[in-house]
C-alpha cells in the first residue's frame, strides 16, 4: 500500500520532469526559428546539415512526446491509487525503480528483456 506522503513525493517527481519536458519544448521551437532563418544565407551543405538537424530535433520532440504522455498516465495513476504497481504480475514496483523511472509501469522482472517500459 502506498502511502498519501510517499503518493506525495512521486507527484512532485513526475511534476517536475513534465514541466523540464515542456520547458525543453519551448526551447526547442526557437532553434527550429532559427534553422528556418539560416537556410536563406546558406550553401547546400550546411542546409543538408540543417535538415539532419532538423530530423533529430524531430526525434526528439518525439520522445518528448512519449515521455509526456507517460508521465501524464503516471499521475492519473498515482490519482486512482494503482500507481507503483506492476501491470504484469501486479506486484509492488520497488521505490528505488520508481524514484529511477517514475513512469515505469513494470517490475525489472517483468520489464527485463524487454525494450521500452
Ligand atoms: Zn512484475
Amino acid at each position: 500500500m502506498a502511502s498519501i506522503r510517499s503518493n506525495k513525493f512521486y507527484h512532485s517527481l513526475l511534476d517536475a520532469r513534465l514541466k523540464a519536458l515542456q520547458f525543453q519544448d519551448e526551447t526547442n521551437a526557437d532553434s527550429r526559428d532559427t534553422v528556418v532563418l539560416d537556410q536563406t544565407s546558406v550553401g547546400r551543405l550546411s542546409r543538408m546539415d540543417a535538415m539532419q538537424q532538423q530530423a533529430m530535433a524531430k526525434a526528439t520532440r518525439q520522445n518528448r512526446a512519449t515521455e509526456t504522455q507517460a508521465i501524464k498516465n503516471a499521475l492519473l495513476r498515482l490519482e486512482e491509487g494503482d500507481y507503483g504497481y506492476c501491470e504484469t504480475c501486479g506486484e509492488n514496483i520497488p521505490a528505488k525503480r520508481l524514484e529511477l523511472t517514475p513512469t515505469a509501469v513494470r517490475c525489472v522482472g517483468c520489464a527485463g528483456g524487454q525494450h521500452g517500459s
